[in-house]
Formats: structure tokens, sequence, C-alpha cells
């Protein structure tokens, strides 16, 4: 059934996420192969279940190297690289504290520090070791595990995108909670809402317009779980083992593509609003906005997007850096 602008909505539930896709016709065999294209994806790079490949690097840890398809060999390899940037909060190898954690799913509770400060000796980007020639991953300690849920969805998203263009699409979104990619521009562009931070669902704090771009947003009140009037959220500090604890309530980024904004999510929720300022100034083609425990809105630039504030109990700053 169209909406009142001629937009088809087709909705399913994958990665745990509410997944979106939005189209300008009837077509839901399109819809149909989408979702099973985000599936085969989410069967390649799961850690939430058996079997997989990445759950076949991971049980391997320690033991012998594990060829890989095409996919996750190329995920793995760009996750690693993110991984190594000098002071990066990104790391590929999270999977032990993650596991540990369990933040957003049954039994999430504060590990005892000792507990944490071992399982860090896991985490070691530069211990997950790449062939190239022979596309396999080789996990060089016992319990080390990939996890590549700050940056699948984003790969994923591109994929996605891929393929609408390839069938001929020229004006379609899909949301695969959180990461938002966006094809064409329906009437002057696509609106994508901001969210207010620990508020009701569908609570915006302002819009964004975007053509042809990629929206990713990063918030530490998706997932976390409060103790002792403290909260803890999914998003970890790889030096310390404990979520990232600074200004920031949430991060997006405007890119040409998902992956990059999945990345770079993260690695600015590790350098705070002004470092992360400045090191945007290297890379023109991507934009972020920060929303701080301040309530104020900070756009690095505004190339890409037009914003539109709907919240009055938040302001907007620019180029702070
Ligand atoms: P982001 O900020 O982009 O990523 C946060 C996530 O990245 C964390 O949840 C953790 O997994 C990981 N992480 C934490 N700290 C770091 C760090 N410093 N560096 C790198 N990575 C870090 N959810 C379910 O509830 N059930 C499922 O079955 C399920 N299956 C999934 C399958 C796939 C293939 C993917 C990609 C996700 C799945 N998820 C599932 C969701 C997943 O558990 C995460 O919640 C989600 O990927 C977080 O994405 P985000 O964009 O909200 O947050
Ligand atoms: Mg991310």
């Amino acid at each position: 059934m169209a909406s009142a602008d001629g937009v088809y909505n087709y909705s399913a539930v994958l990665m745990g996420s509410p997944i979106q896709l939005r189209l300008f016709e009837h077509n839901e065999a399109l819809a149909g192969a989408v979702f099973r294209l985000i599936k085969q994806y989410e069967n390649r790079f799961t850690v939430n279940r058996e079997p997989s490949e990445v759950m076949a690097v991971n049980r391997a840890a320690g033991q012998h190297p594990v060829a890989v398809s095409p996919p996750v060999y190329q995920l793995i390899r760009c996750a690693k690289a993110a991984s190594l940037l000098p002071g990066s909060a990104f790391n590929l190898a999270i999977g032990p504290l993650v596991k540990r954690w369990k933040i957003g799913f049954h039994g999430d509770a504060v590990p005892p520090a000792d507990e944490i400060r071992q399982l860090l000796t896991l985490t070691r980007p530069e211990r997950v070791i790449l062939d190239d020639a022979a596309s396999t991953v080789f996990l060089a300690d016992a319990g080390m595990e990939i996890d590549l849920g700050a940056i699948a969805k984003g790969y994923i998203a591109d994929r996605v995108r891929d393929y609408l263009r390839r069938e001929g699409v020229t004006a379609g979104l899909i949301n695969l909670g959180g990461n938002v990619h966006t094809l064409g521009a329906p009437d002057g562009g696509w609106t994508v809402g901001l969210k207010k931070p620990f508020a009701g669902r569908d609570a915006l704090i302002g819009t964004l317009t975007v053509a042809d771009k990629s929206v990713v947003t990063s918030g530490i009140y998706e997932r976390y779980f409060e103790q002792d009037g403290h909260c803890y959220h999914h998003i970890l500090d790889p030096r310390s083992g404990y979520p990232l604890d600074n200004e920031l309530l949430s991060v997006t980024i405007i890119s040409r593509d998902s992956l990059d904004g999945d990345i770079w999510t993260t690695l600015l929720y590790g350098m705070g609003v002004t470092a992360g300022c400045a090191a945007l100034r290297q890379r023109e083609d991507i934009e972020a906005i920060f929303v701080t425990r301040h309530h104020e809105v900070i756009c690095s630039s505004r190339r890409q997007f037009q914003f539109t504030l709907l919240d009055d109990q938040y302001r907007i700053t620019d180029n702070i850096a």
C-alpha cells in the first residue's frame, strides 16, 4: 500500500533490528530479493549464532587459519585497518569483551575489573593475521573473537544500494536500524530523522535532508543497561574495556558510503567533538553531527545535507574546531 507521498514501505526484522525499505513502485519481488540479500550477509557475518564464517574464524582462534569468502575477507581487512589507525577507538577484536558485557542481550551486568583486564589482552587487532593470497584469517591467540557489529551493517547497506542501482531503481531508501542509505532525491531529497536520545521511539531532535548519501547514527541510548545509577552502553573503549565515557550521546555521519559512516561513528566517539572536527578537516567527503549531554547539536560542516532543528531543548553549533 502506497502512503500519501507515493512511497511503498516494506519491512522485516533482520540482524536483531527492524529493517525498512522504501520504494516508489509496488514491487514485492524486489523487496523480497533485498531482504534475502541482507539475510545472506547476516548469515556470513553474525557472531550471535552458529554457523557463520566469522564464527568459524573465532572457533579456530589459537589453532589454525580459516579460509573465508571474498565479502568476509574484504570486511575483516577493512575493519583491521580501521583498528590499527593511531589512537583508534575502533577494534574488530573487541569480541571477548562484547560477549562478556552482553550489553543489549539477556544477562548484562558489569563484569569484575580483573576479568576485564584479562580479556583486554585478547583484543589485540595486530593478532588478527590475514593472508591475501589464501584469503584466510587467523586469530593468533586462543580466546580471541572478531566482532563486526560496528561495521557490518554499513557494508551491507552499501551492497543493498549497489543491488538497487543494478535493478534500475533511481529513488529508494534502506534503513538497517541506525544505517540509512538513500538513492536519488525525490522532491529535492530524502528526510532522515535525528533521534532524540533517551526519549520516545519516534522523538526527534531534528531532520536531515540528503540525496544519494548514507546517514549512520551510533548512540549510547540504543543498547544499554543501568546499574547503581550509571548507564553502561554498547560502544566499548578498547583501551579500558569499559563503555566510552565522554560528552557524546550520539554521532551521525553523512557520507557517500555507509561503510565509512560506520567506521567514523566509532572513531569519532573515541575522539570526542574537538579532535573529531579537526580530524574531519582532512576528509571533505565525511561530515558529522555530534549530539552532546549539554543538548548541543554540533555539525562539523554542512556541505552534503540540510538540517532542521525541531526540538527547542537543543541548540545548533557549527564548526567548533
Ligand atoms: P555501532 O556503534 O555501530 O556498533 C556497536 C557494536 O559494535 C557493539 O554492539 C559491539 O558489537 C561492537 N563494538 C563495541 N565496541 C566496539 C569498538 N570499540 N570497536 C568496534 N566494535 C565495537 N542483535 C540482536 O539483538 N540479535 C541478533 O541476532 C543480532 N544479529 C546481528 C547480526 C549481524 C550480522 C549484525 C551486523 C548485527 C546483529 N545484531 C543483532 C546487532 C548487534 O548486536 C549490534 O547491536 C549492532 O550491530 C550495533 O550496531 P549499531 O550501529 O547500533 O552500533
Ligand atoms: Mg558503527
